[in-house]
């Protein structure tokens, strides 16, 4: 297990993901609409998709992410009243990650806001799951794309989440406090 140095574009944003282990993460590169309009909303100042307009997520408990710089610059933006809490550095725009709820063990961490030298897959591990096929914008031709998500993406998330939520890896978390709330008020796109 490795710790990962996280850090928006500009450097005002930094922190860490500790307890990295390649074997217990799920990496997912997902080409739905909702993470392409996201993509759409920040100023494209850092690559958010590769050129199917698949984002490049890591699936992480929150326990393991920690902002030790920067919480002022952390910005919350929600496409609808119950779509995911997308959490962006406001500073560069860098988006940081995705949760779901206060209560879920789980932040989807963007690749952008890790610190990585060389290839991802080498720190990372390879990508497990290209999902969400339906919406790319190009057909990947040497990966096995799933048109929405799979079965085989829930097998595999469901255990870490559920193992998580018993040892409450839901928290703490940079982006709730002990009560569930948010840091920011989030902005929500469509009411
Ligand atoms: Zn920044
Ligand atoms: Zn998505």
């Amino acid at each position: 297990m490795s710790d990962l140095r996280l850090q928006c574009g500009c450097g005002s944003v930094r922190g860490q993901v500790r307890d990295f282990a390649q074997r217990s993460r799920t990496r997912t590169v997902c080409h739905c609409v909702d993470c392409q309009a996201y993509a759409r909303h920040l100023p494209d100042t850092v690559s958010i998709l590769d050129e199917f307009g698949g984002s490049d997520i890591v699936q992480l408990t929150p326990a393991q992410v920690t902002i030790d710089q920067g919480m002022d610059q952390l910005r919350c933006l929600r496409l609808t009243p119950k779509g995911l809490y997308r959490w962006y550095a406001d500073c560069c725009k860098t988006p940081i990650a995705n949760t779901v709820s206060p209560g879920f063990p789980f932040v989807g961490l963007m690749h952008n806001a890790l610190i990585i030298n060389g290839p991802l897959d080498g720190c990372l591990g390879p990508v497990n799951f290209y999902v969400q096929g339906k919406s790319a914008k190009a057909p990947r031709a040497n990966q096995k794309v799933h048109a929405g998500f799979p079965v085989s993406w829930f097998l595999a998330s469901a255990p870490w989440m559920i193992w998580g939520k018993i040892r409450g890896k839901h928290k703490p978390s940079p982006f709730f406090d002990a009560d569930g709330k948010p840091p920011i008020k989030p902005e929500v796109l469509q009411g």
